[in-house]
This record gives C-alpha cells, sequence and structure tokens, in this order.
C-alpha cells in the first residue's frame, strides 16, 4: 500500500503516457484519485494505453466529459444513509461501507465521489454508530461490507468489526465486497484467512474485469480463501472495449470456476459522471449472455443486471423487467414495483449534448 503509484510524475516513469492520460492527470481537480498497486502496475501494457487493465486503472480526459442522465450518486445511496456510512436500500440488508480507501481505484468506481477522498475514516466511532444501528434494526439480517474496500483495513480492525456484527443475533450473514484478492493478492496471507474463518458464515464477493487478472497470485489468494471454507462470488461490470466481447467474458469466466469462483453478478456500469467512455448499451450486454448461455456451462453464467438509477435495487435484465423505451431511456420495474430510468442513447443517435465539467 505504501508503494503504490500515486502521481503523474511516478506513473510516466513506468507507462509511456497518451495525449488523453497525460491531459486527465496533468487536470487534477475533481478526479477520482490515482492509485495503483505495484502489483497491479505490473501487469499494466507499458507502451499501449488501449490494454483493458491499463484502461481501468490510468484516467484519460474522457472523465472530465458530462453526458445526459449521468450523475455523480446514480443509485441515489447518500438518500439511504440513515447514519454515516450505512446505506440502507432493500429491507432486510444493509451495506456498510467500513471507510473510503481502496488498494486500487477503478476508474467507473460507483463510488467515485466519496472512494479515496479521506472522509470515512475506520475509526471505531464511526463504525460504532453504524453497528448500533444495525443493532437496534432487528430486519436486517444481511450486512455487506463494502467501501473503499474492506480488506485493506488491519487484521485486528477488521477482527473486531466481524465479532461485534456476529454478536448481533438477527445478523445472520456477512459479506465482504473486496477487489484486494485481484490487486493486491499478497494481501491474502494465512493470518488474515485464519482471523476471517472464525467468522463463519461469511462469503466473499471478489471484484475481477478481465482474464488478465488470473495470475498464479490470483489463483493462490483465491485457493487460500476457499480452502478456509469461505465461498467466493464474483463480481464484474460490463465495460466497453475491456471485457465486452464474447471470448473475452466468456475466459474471465471459465477461468475464475477454475478458481473456485462462483459468477455472481456482471453489472451494467452505472452512469456516473464522467463514464460515458465505459458504457455499452444494454443491447450489447444481452447479445454477451445470449453469446454464453446454452454454449458454457450454467455455473459460468452470472446474472446481469442493472442498479436502478434513484435507488431502485439492483434489477435483472429479463423480459419482465424491461418495460421498453422512452426516447433515450430504458424503463426499468424494480422489485418494488416502481418503474426506473437508465440512460441508454442508441448508437447513431448520438448523445443530445456533451460538456466539458
Ligand atoms: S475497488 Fe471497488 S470501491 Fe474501490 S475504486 Fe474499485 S470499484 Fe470503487
Amino acid at each position: 500500500m505504501r508503494h503504490r503509484i500515486r502521481t503523474l510524475a511516478k506513473l510516466e516513469t513506468i507507462l509511456e503516457l497518451s495525449d488523453a492520460e497525460r491531459a486527465a492527470l496533468g487536470q487534477g481537480g475533481d478526479l477520482l484519485p490515482l492509485g495503483i498497486t505495484p502489483y497491479y502496475m505490473s501487469l499494466l501494457d507499458p507502451a499501449d494505453p488501449q490494454q483493458p487493465l491499463r484502461r481501468t486503472m490510468v484516467p484519460v480526459h474522457q472523465e472530465f466529459l458530462r453526458t445526459p442522465g449521468e450523475a455523480d450518486d446514480p443509485l441515489g445511496e447518500d438518500e439511504h444513509t440513515p447514519v454515516p456510512g450505512i446505506v440502507h436500500r432493500y429491507p432486510d440488508r444493509v451495506l456498510f461501507l467500513v471507510h473510503d480507501h481502496c488498494a486500487s481505484y477503478c476508474r467507473y468506481c460507483t463510488r467515485s465521489r466519496v472512494v479515496g477522498q479521506g472522509e470515512l475514516q475506520p475509526d471505531r466511532a464511526r463504525l460504532s454508530l453504524g453497528l448500533e444501528y444495525i443493532r437496534n434494526t432487528p430486519q436486517i439480517r444481511d450486512v455487506l461490507l463494502s467501501g473503499g474496500d474492506p480488506l485493506t483495513l488491519s487484521d485486528d480492525k477488521l477482527d473486531w468489526l466481524l465479532g461485534e456484527l456476529r454478536s448481533i443475533p438477527h445478523v445472520q450473514f456477512v459479506r465482504i465486497g473486496t477487489m484486494v484478492p485481484v490487486v493486491m493478492p499478497q494481501r491474502i496471507t494465512p493470518a488474515l484467512v485464519k482471523m476471517l474463518h472464525k467468522h463463519h458464515p461469511l462469503w466473499l464477493s471478489i471484484h475481477f474485469t478481465h482474464p488478465d487478472e488470473c495470475t498464479p497470485e490470483v489463483v493462490r489468494a483465491c485457493r487460500r480463501l476457499s480452502d478456509a471454507g469461505i465461498p467466493l462470488g464474483s463480481q464484474t461490470v460490463l465495460l466497453k472495449g475491456v471485457n465486452d466481447s464474447v471470448p473475452v467474458m466468456r475466459d474471465l469466466l471459465h477461468r475464475q470456476l477454475m478458481m473456485r469462483v462462483r459468477p455472481y453478478y456482471l453489472y451494467q456500469c452505472d452512469p456516473i459522471s464522467g463514464s460515458a467512455h465505459f458504457r455499452t448499451t444494454v443491447q450489447a450486454g444481452l447479445d454477451l449472455m445470449r453469446g454464453l448461455r446454452g454454449h458454457t456451462t450454467g455455473y459460468a453464467l452470472p446474472t446481469y443486471v442493472i442498479d436502478a438509477p434513484g435507488g431502485g435495487g439492483k434489477i435483472p435484465l429479463l423480459p419482465e423487467s424491461v418495460l421498453g423505451r422512452d426516447g433515450d431511456s430504458l424503463l426499468l420495474r424494480s422489485y418494488t414495483g416502481k418503474v426506473h430510468r437508465y440512460p441508454d442513447p442508441q448508437p447513431g443517435r448520438g448523445v443530445a449534448r456533451c460538456e466539458s465539467a
């Protein structure tokens, strides 16, 4: 963590920067921070700015463009925050943002308004407020720890937090959402795994993006976690030019199964501010799923979902949930029956207006 690449000056000693990358890093301003672990940096192509892994970590000037339908908080998480760091959108489960640090910062992050800002600190006073909310809300049976990345906490802090959650009788199930096994697999030490093992039932959702991430180091990290009895699922964001082809996605899904990671969700990229260069059309995602279904084992198939703008929750892209279109918006029905709009401009129609932030 101490040796992460965090500045333009450091980055250009390693990569030949393109004009788009240099322009983004030179602007500064409201950009999501730069942060890449030395291990993940070793996977980036120093000469090719279009390499998929490099695109997910190195900013380009398109991050400063705002297109219609985008927002800093498209999922409306801030409206469902009863105490700092708790997002309570569904009746029986909460998202607990333990802090806002990640080992590496993904350029398309849904929580780019929060991560790396240093506002959500993992001190016991703040975490205790979240624990108190969960303790006083008996309908919560499922807690997802996220952030930021919970596995960047110290073993001791995480052990304390998991112990506190396990002591709440109505919390049946704890999950950790993490990218650490992918961007810093060396963090999955025997000591960490031994500590996690004490807190079963505990599940891990690992953020994977591309088959090039499935290195021997990541295979070893996943094996350690699986051998400790921790069920592993994966979450992948569908990204234009990164993983939006059948051969690339199928390769990723197959490699995950070989690591005992069950593909869980394939997310349509959220319309966060400055994400147009990453978002595919929904039709491209449906075509991708059609190209996978039947051509590979059912265990390899994730559920393709849109996290509905405005806090509607995850909506699987099934005939009964997709109601149709209204211009450049896709109309979706959530589990509550409410209708939500996802900005989904069609190819050839162009974007109505595009402005620099
Ligand atoms: S690891 Fe997750 S929370 Fe952190 S920057 Fe990436 S997507 Fe965002």
